[in-house]
């Protein structure tokens, strides 16, 4: 209840307003601009598995300038909201992985590179290597290569914006976590 010009409003103020919100973050242009906010900011943790990581620091230079696209590789997870999964991921890795994740804040999303990330590549019949997809981690784009050039990292960056600008980026992020809250037993994987 909150009285205002003589008037009195009685009502929950905090779920108007929640509704309010939620009406127009639904509304067009609101949603289209936050939808190109996001395609423009994406950041990825430093957070290398494998050789891929090398291609990855070489695209993350000056000579490909991935800043240009508004992607910035960043130090804390908490303040990312792309996890890049840089070639072949272990079991060990795959803990480390999932705990990064978890930690990135909403609508996030994830990016394979390399054969190894994609299906186990050279070391796809090794008994510790694990998928992205098998501990949770719903994959956006996926960038083949042993390993990807730096162009087509880019291209998989420029991809994952238009797929962010048609789909919305809370659509996109929350159809594909679906499988996102089972909880993972590291060491029954394989
Ligand atoms: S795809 Fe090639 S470069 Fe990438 S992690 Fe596997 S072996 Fe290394």
């Amino acid at each position: 209840m909150s009285k205002q010009n003589g008037r009195i409003l009685v009502g929950n103020l905090d779920e108007s307003a929640k509704k309010a919100r939620d009406f127009l973050m639904n509304k067009w242009p609101i949603n289209d601009v936050l939808d190109w906010a996001i395609a423009f900011s994406l950041w990825p943790p430093h957070f290398t598995t494998s050789c891929c990581g090398c291609e990855f620091g070489a695209v993350a230079g000056p000579r490909f300038d991935p800043e240009r696209y508004g992607f910035l590789p960043f130090v804390s997870a908490r303040q990312t909201n792309i996890l890049v999964i840089e070639g072949t991921m272990t079991r060990k890795m795959a803990r480390a992985a999932r705990i990064v994740w978890e930690q990135m804040p909403e609508p996030k999303f994830a990016m394979v590179m390399g054969a190894c990330a994609m299906d186990g590549g050279i070391f796809w019949n090794s008994y510790n290597i694990v998928l992205a997809e098998e501990i949770g981690i719903p994959v956006h784009v996926y960038i083949p290569g042993c390993p990807p050039r730096p162009e087509a990292i880019a291209r998989g960056i420029l991809e994952l914006q238009r797929k962010i600008r048609e789909g919305g980026a809370f659509n996109i992020a929350l159809s594909e976590s679906k499988f996102e809250q089972k909880p993972v037993d590291f060491y029954k994987l394989k």
